[in-house]
């Protein structure tokens, strides 16, 4: 990462170095062109001074056909100045070349003539002078003498002469001739030269006829050709190096002002994205067709998706609930046209894992940078919560109101049952004084006796029941005793048995034997036993065929459970909770206390009450009671 950074840091760098290999390749360039420009200066120089020499020795051969020619015409003739000097070929070769012509007795070497005359011929004295010779029948020699000067001037071609210091130098490296008067040698430094060996046709001596030894030709490059390009070259690679330095300093100093503004871009964007990560308002930005643009990390938590699985979606959502969603495509069309409620509205919505999320939507304009609208933007509160609370709060208000009915109807039936129980004693006083009067009058008749029995009976069960109601009521602790639960239930189906009978309803009952004992308040149970078998019949009422209750006792674990079960028309659908609820009833002159009562009865002896569907239709209620504790731990 840091070795990525310091790259991009040191990107301005690259027009830099690429410039300056530039201006490296270039320079090596010129100076390969230079070395190939020298290399053909040399091999033109070379060829030159080949071609020079080459041009000197058929001079120099010319010159000496001439003097054959010469030779031939003077043979026989006697030697004098005036043979010679009215000779052409002599006025012909002292125009040309030749410094003078001597005529000289072969066997004494002595002067016999001479043109032009000595002191003429001292012109080209100050150099060396070189001779070429002829011999003439029948006993003469022609020595021409010519200065090595004349012969370089007019035998070199002009343009090589404009171009070359064109020299004879001997072996000791002395100038013997130039063709030009003032060399430019020693001023101006080494300059390129070549030597070629032109010994061959020169003579210094007539006499002697010795050869100059180690002469040579040679050339010197007067004025070495200028190179264009190099100059040129340093020229522009001169300007050009400021100007990458300058360009190069501007792209440093641009790409740190862009790279501060990524990095400035770069920190507000990660800023906006955490603030918008962690506020605790779900965000979600649309387009006016509904697909998601945009969601923040609380509406990801919300609805349990990631990002990826959103953004782009059109509806219907993925968190919609499955059995609302025409509700919701709705709601979302309404929100769309810009007609959702400024003061937000509620919607339900479907966490991934299933859980319902209660939601307030707020949905206002998606404004772009241009001030355009662009979509909607949506703020989302999860009121799950609150809603879960605001329920509680709901049902505790509920809870309080009936509690209150409760307690003002325990007033109600405290108070009638303390009115109930004078009355009830009086009927049970009166019933048992009637028998005793019928008894002492002799009256033997069963059936009035009978009935007066049942009704003393039955008076003193109801001031019993009154009793335990009033107590209960008044919130009083049952009273708790050993009880045999299938002598309880004996009891009760005992005084329900007559009014089976005349309802037409068949009465089943199976107790285990050997029930263990409970402890619980007998009355009160069989008030509960009571009341489950009545409205088991009164279910049955509208019953058409056979109408069965089937009441059973048995030991679950460490419960004893008694069921009650009727082939009515069952609960169709509504469960324990809704059937206990107080003031509850679907009977016409139902008070809906009954199941209220009971399980509050069967709560306080820690048991359960509880109702279903029985198996083949009907209803089953059931509770059970703890075993005593006696008998539990054996
Ligand atoms: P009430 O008897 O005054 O209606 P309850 O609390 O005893 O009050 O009963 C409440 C309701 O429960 C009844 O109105 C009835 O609709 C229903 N219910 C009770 N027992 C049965 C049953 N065995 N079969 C069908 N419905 C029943």
């Amino acid at each position: 990462m840091k070795l990525r950074e310091l790259l991009i840091r040191s990107l301005w760098l690259a027009p830099l170095g690429l410039s300056l290999i530039f201006v490296l390749g270039v320079l090596a360039w010129v100076r390969a062109n230079e070395a190939e420009e020298q290399e053909q200066q040399r091999q033109t120089l070379i060829s030159d001074a080949l071609s020079t020499e080459a041009q000197l020795r058929d001079r120099i051969d010319e010159e000496q056909a001439h003097l054959r020619q010469l030779a031939a015409g003077l043979a026989g003739q006697k030697p004098s100045v005036a043979t010679l000097a009215a000779h052409p070929e002599v006025n012909a070769g002292l125009r040309r070349l030749w410094l003078a012509v001597t005529w000289l007795d072969s066997r004494s070497n002595r002067v016999l003539a001479e043109v032009p005359a000595e002191s003429e011929a001292n012109r080209y004295e100050d150099g060396l002078s070189l001779h070429l010779t002829a011999r003439v029948a029948p006993d003469g020699v022609l020595v021409v003498r010519y200065a090595p000067a004349l012969l370089l001037k007019r035998g070199v071609p002009w343009w090589l002469a404009r171009k070359y210091d064109v020299q004879l130098v001997d072996s000791a490296d002395q100038v013997i001739a130039s063709s030009t008067e003032s060399p430019l040698r020693a001023a101006q430094g080494p300059r390129p030269s070549y030597r070629v060996a032109l010994t061959g046709p020169l003579r210094a001596s007539p006499l002697t006829q010795a050869t100059l030894t180690d002469a040579a030709l040679e050339l010197t490059v007067r004025e070495p050709a200028a190179n264009a390009i190099r100059p040129l070259a340093w020229v522009l690679v001169a300007g050009f190096l400021p100007l990458i330095a300058v360009a190069s300093w501007l792209l440093r100093r641009q790409m740190r002002q862009v790279q501060r503004a990524e990095v400035a871009g770069r920190t507000e964007a990660a800023w906006r994205r955490a603030m918008e990560d962690s506020a605790l308002v779900a965000l979600r930005a649309r387009d006016f067709d509904g697909r998601l643009l945009y969601v923040n990390r609380t509406f990801c938590d919300m609805v349990g998706l990631a990002p990826e699985a959103l953004v782009g979606q059109l509806p219907p959502m993925p968190y919609w609930p499955p059995d609302a969603h025409e509700e919701m495509a709705e709601r979302n069309r309404r929100n769309l046209a810009g007609h959702a409620p400024r003061e937000g509205y509620e919607a339900r919505w479907r966490h991934s894992s299933g859980r319902m999320v209660d939601v307030m939507v707020f949905e206002s304009p998606l404004v772009d940078a241009g001030g355009r609208q662009i979509g909607w933007m949506g703020s989302i509160i999860d009121i799950t919560e609150r809603k879960r609370l605001e329920d509680r709060e709901r049902r505790q208000v509920e809870t309080l109101a009936h509690n209150a009915r409760l307690t003002m109807l325990g007033e109600i039936a405290s108070t009638l049952a303390h009115e109930l129980n004078q009355p009830l004693t009086a009927i049970a006083s009166y019933g048992a004084g009637i028998t005793n009067s019928l008894a002492k009058l002799g009256v033997q008749d069963e059936l009035v006796l009978g009935a007066l029995q049942r009704l003393g009976q039955q008076a003193t069960q109801a001031g019993r029941i009154v009793a335990r109601i009033r107590e209960f009521l008044t919130r009083r602790e049952p009273r708790h005793e050993r009880c045999d639960l299938n002598e309880v239930v004996s009891a009760a189906l005992e005084l329900l048995q007559r009014d089976c009978q005349q309802r037409g309803v068949a009465l089943k009952v199976s107790l285990a034997p050997g029930v263990p004992a409970v402890l619980a308040d007998a009355v009160l149970i069989e008030q509960v036993v009571i009341n489950l078998v009545r409205n088991a019949a009164d279910a049955l009422q509208a019953h058409g065929g056979s109408r069965r209750i089937a009441v059973s006792s048995r030991v679950v674990g460490e419960f004893v459970r008694i069921d009650v079960q009727d082939n009515g028309p069952g609960l169709a659908g509504r469960r324990v909770e809704q059937l206990c609820a107080p003031f509850y009833s679907t009977k016409a002159d139902g008070m809906g206390m009954g199941l209220a009562i009971c399980r509050s009865i069967i709560e306080a002896h820690q048991g359960v009450l509880d109702a279903s569907e029985a198996a083949g239709g009907g209803a089953l209620f059931s509770f059970s009671l703890p075993l005593s504790r006696e008998v539990v731990n054996g």
